[in-house]
């Protein structure tokens, strides 16, 4: 069976990657929208599923969804790249520019998957810690770019799985010091007040990675995209599948911005929620972190976490456990979800709590 061992497993995948799917009342672990998106919104698609021609290849440059990202973000289409959800365009930066004899880096923690597509695709993962509370260390990201000089060089905005937005300088300096290119993932940048699209243009090395999944409610359709110089675009393109986005996708992306405003809407009462959630948090026996995003993580300060996470399974309420990852012993992660979902969430996890016997 040697024959089957694949390559990338020197690279220490482990398990791969994987987050419970668990039948729950209260599915709280994924950081999808707890609200659907408009039934107006499905009753265009359905109306314009009806006109595809399905015997034939989708659009190949999908030129009306990036017209219409374009448009959304004041740029031409030729600096969008659109892709099967953001992993996707991460997967293609790294294929166009990791590789064998390439690093990218990475501050953890971050989001797991900056560092596993990385090893997928044969990139040497060069990691920098950040701050204990979660911010970053200029001083170790400077030692990370000057020791490895990495090809390609992440940031996540609002960062997953700990909740901060970078702030525009940070992300400047780091630009300014990054000898590759600069990915600013902001798959919840809707949720923050900047956004490093400012930073994107022709000859910066700088993109912009988003997503539908969040806040655009469209986690099932499996849609994200960069924004980025139309030198780096080409370079995607060239490295994609062909026809890697159907029809249905393009046009459901397409339709969807229509919509903005009620996007806009489902943002302001998320964070709106958010604030609660962490005001009711506060008052608990758990340790929290400022969040700009539609996730709060937590750490209970005197139970197990692992054992919370089960109390509260049992209870019919997921969240996510993040008590093993690296830097983030006994934390666990909790979406935003409706106020109702909300509320129960908190109620289950005080009652968690004190059957552990910690409360007050
Ligand atoms: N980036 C970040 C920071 C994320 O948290 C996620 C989803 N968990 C993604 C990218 C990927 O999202 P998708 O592939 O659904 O667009």
């Amino acid at each position: 069976m040697a024959a089957l061992i694949p390559p990338s497993d020197d690279q220490g995948l482990g398990a791969g990657y994987h987050s419970a799917q668990v039948a729950v009342a209260v599915r709280l672990n994924t950081n999808e929208s707890p609200l659907p998106p408009p039934a107006a919104w499905v009753a265009d698609l359905q109306r314009e599923v009806g006109r595809i021609d399905f015997h034939r290849y989708p659009d190949r440059a999908a030129s009306e969804l990036r017209a219409a990202l374009g448009e959304l973000h004041g740029v031409g289409p030729e600096m969008v790249f659109c892709a099967n959800g953001s992993n996707e365009a991460l997967q293609t930066l790294l294929l166009t520019y990791g590789g064998p004899g390439r690093a990218a880096a990475c501050f953890e923690p971050t989001y797991a998957l900056h560092a596993h597509i990385s090893r997928l695709t044969r990139t040497r993962v060069a990691e920098g810690r950040r701050h204990p509370d979660f911010t970053l260390d200029m001083a170790e990201v400077g030692r990370v770019l000057e020791q490895a000089r990495p090809a390609v060089t992440f940031l996540c905005s609002p960062n997953n799985p700990t909740g901060r937005a970078e702030p525009a300088g940070v992300v400047r300096e780091v630009s300014a010091a990054a000898p590759g290119l600069v990915v600013v993932d902001e798959a919840y940048g809707q949720f923050a007040s900047w956004s490093a699209l400012e930073l994107v243009g022709p000859g910066e090395p700088v993109v912009v990675v988003r997503t539908f999944s969040k806040t655009w409610a469209m986690a099932a359709a499996r849609l994200g995209y960069l924004v980025g110089p139309p030198e780096l675009v080409a370079e995607l393109e060239k490295r994609a599948l062909p026809y890697h986005l159907d029809a249905v996708k393009q046009a459901a992306g397409r339709l969807a911005l229509r919509y903005r405003e009620e996007m806009e809407q489902r943002v302001a009462l998320i964070n709106e929620e958010r604030g609660r959630m962490a005001a009711a948090l506060a008052e608990l026996p758990v340790e929290t972190w400022p969040s700009d995003a539609n996730f709060v993580l937590f750490r209970p300060v005197a139970a197990d976490a692992d054992q919370v996470w089960q109390g509260l399974v049992d209870r019919s309420v997921l969240v996510r456990n993040c008590a093993s990852w690296a830097h983030l012993d006994g934390c666990l992660r909790v979406t935003v979800g409706t106020p109702g979902e909300n509320a129960a969430f908190l109620a289950t996890l005080a009652d968690v709590l004190e059957t552990a016997g910690v409360r007050g």
